[in-house]
């Protein structure tokens, strides 16, 4: 067994923290070769002294620079500093746990390079997903393995079977904390409320996607192109439970799932190793205390991040990053107590409707649409002109 050398990607985050939990359980297996975060100067310094030898680096350049000074070790800056660490000739694996757009280079990059792309970070294929497909394409030693609890789920229901023997592909969502709020009382909804998931404990990002189910919306989007499947196949189903992780039916009817506990350590060190299964510690699901599986359709009129989702995913393009890049603006504003919960739904619709962009982007005028939609929702927001 060869060691994979890792270069991790969101170092400090909650996928950050799980994955190292993951490489600590199998010191023979994994060996960190290089650490990134945002800005989190102390927590990053902390996880520095752990790995002596990883090469590092701080996205926010003031950050860096004091995380240099206390170190007293080089510590990369910016994209640069990321691409840096996915260029070490010796690293094998990238484990992209960056929140946003900002992870889409360094994963086209591992690709390039036909390393192990361990993908967390949803919005690369969201943004990207036709690159991305033609890139893996053309690097077939390289190889994207989903993070995202869901894709994970539905990889491995799959099993290595082709996507043309898969009738549909079903995406589980908890429903989030709002799932049986009457739409009346929405407008009411604050920023402590949105934070606060019922099963999953995520970043304050994702938490608030998962409550609008963008999230969900995101991660149709994500199966699309991660699996090669129409979207048309692809269908959300609220499971309070979060049991399910997703299913996979097949041509047949024969309908596989996959099971277990909220705990994102799985499908990190599956993604690390699959198609092999490797020990992880930790809880068991016990299906006699859970006793019975819940399941109910979507309600689309409480939650129309859904279908803005579908149609910017059928209209392919750009208007993905769009939506994405919308979202992302408008849950910061939200986080800042800029705007009302209602209104990140409306700004992301406002900005899909007035987008104009070519129908084959390149990676440069995805940039450009992902700018522009968010400055825009600056904007609007500051027009207030948000119904
Ligand atoms: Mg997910």
């Amino acid at each position: 067994m060869s060691v994979q050398n890792i270069v991790l990607l969101g170092a400090t985050g909650s996928i950050g923290a799980s994955t190292l939990s993951v490489l600590r359980e199998h010191p023979e297996r994994f060996r960190i070769s290089g650490l990134a975060a945002h800005s989190k100067v102390a927590d990053f310094c902390r996880l520095a002294h752990e790995f002596p030898d990883a090469r590092l680096a701080l996205f926010d350049a003031v950050a860096a620079r004091s995380a240099q000074m206390e170190l007293g070790r080089p510590v990369g800056s910016g994209m640069e500093g990321l691409l840096d660490l996915v260029a070490d000739p010796e690293a094998t694996t990238l484990v992209n746990g960056l929140v946003g757009s900002i992870g889409c280079r360094p994963t086209m990059e591992a690709i390039r390079r036909g390393m192990r792309v361990c993908l967390a970070n949803k919005e690369t294929l969201v943004m990207a997903g036709e690159i991305i497909r033609d890139l893996l394409d053309r690097h077939p030693e390289s190889c994207l393995v989903p993070i995202d609890s869901e894709h994970s789920a539905l990889h491995q229901c799959l099993g290595g079977r082709p996507t043309a023997e898969v009738e549909r592909m079903v995406l589980t969502a908890s429903g989030g904390p709002f799932r049986d709020l009457p739409a009346s009382e929405f407008q009411d909804i604050t920023l402590e409320r949105a934070l606060k998931h019922p099963t999953w404990n995520m970043g304050p990002k994702i938490t608030v996607d998962s409550s609008t189910l963008f999230n969900k919306g995101l991660e149709v989007i994500e199966a699309h192109h991660l699996f090669g499947i129409d979207f048309d196949r692809i269908q959300v189903l609220v499971h309070p439970g979060s049991h399910v992780h997703s299913l996979v039916q097949f041509r047949d009817g024969a309908l596989m799932a996959q099971l277990g506990t909220p705990d994102m350590r799985l499908p990190i060190l599956y993604s690390l190793v699959a198609p092999e299964r490797v020990s992880l510690s930790g809880d068991r699901l016990d299906l006699a205390q859970v006793g019975e599986l819940r399941f109910q359709p979507p309600d689309h009129a409480r939650f129309p991040a859904l279908g803005l989702a579908y149609a910017a995913g059928r209209a392919g393009g750009a208007l993905p990053a769009v939506l994405n890049a919308a979202n992302e603006a408008a849950v910061s504003l939200f986080l800042d107590r800029r705007i009302g919960y209602l209104d990140i739904a409306h700004l992301v619709e406002s900005c899909l409707t007035s987008a104009d962009f070519s129908r084959h982007p390149d990676f440069d005028e995805l940039l450009s649409a992902d700018a522009w939609a968010r400055g825009r929702v600056l904007e609007l927001a500051r027009a207030e002109t948000v119904p």
